[in-house]
């Protein structure tokens, strides 16, 4: 078993209509062996394991071998990067969130963008220092108590 200190969550940053088969040609566009998730969440709430949590996937560069990665699918819309997820989506990732919280009680759930250097090392990584906008909303807020 891998030692898991995180459960990232991310926006997958295209189209709310990306499918599963564009998703996976994305990856390996980008040579990729492995996915960048081990699960996605579609706009319809349906989750789709990508990748077994045994296996690492390519979520935060630098940090994957200690991530489970998770995913909303979208992100995007009228050309910029904005928090897409739909009341479904939104109901299974707290869903999956939970079911992975079971799994690895000690892992800190947060966005991809908490990864950022704290660059003014105030504790705090704002959104001037986020080197992503990824997930578009505070992952670590909102699943404070997952
Ligand atoms: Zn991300």
């Amino acid at each position: 078993m891998r030692d898991i200190k995180y459960i990232v969550v991310h926006a997958t940053g295209g189209s709310p209509q990306t499918t599963i088969k564009e998703l996976l040609l994305v990856f390996k566009g980008l040579g990729w062996k492995n996915p960048g998730y081990h699960y996605v969440v579609a706009a319809d709430g349906t989750i789709t394991q990508l990748l077994g949590e045994e296996k690492v996937s390519n979520g935060v560069k630098g940090y994957n071998r200690m991530l489970v990665n998770v995913a909303y699918i979208g992100g995007f819309a009228n050309g910029k990067y904005v928090d897409t997820r739909t009341a479904a989506q939104k109901a299974s990732l707290l869903k999956l969130l939970g079911v992975l919280r079971k799994h690895y009680p000690n892992a800190i759930i947060q966005g991809h963008r908490d990864f950022s250097p704290d660059l003014n090392r105030n504790g705090i990584i704002e959104p001037n220092e986020f080197i992503k906008v990824c997930p578009c909303f505070d992952a670590k807020v909102e699943y404070k108590n997952v």
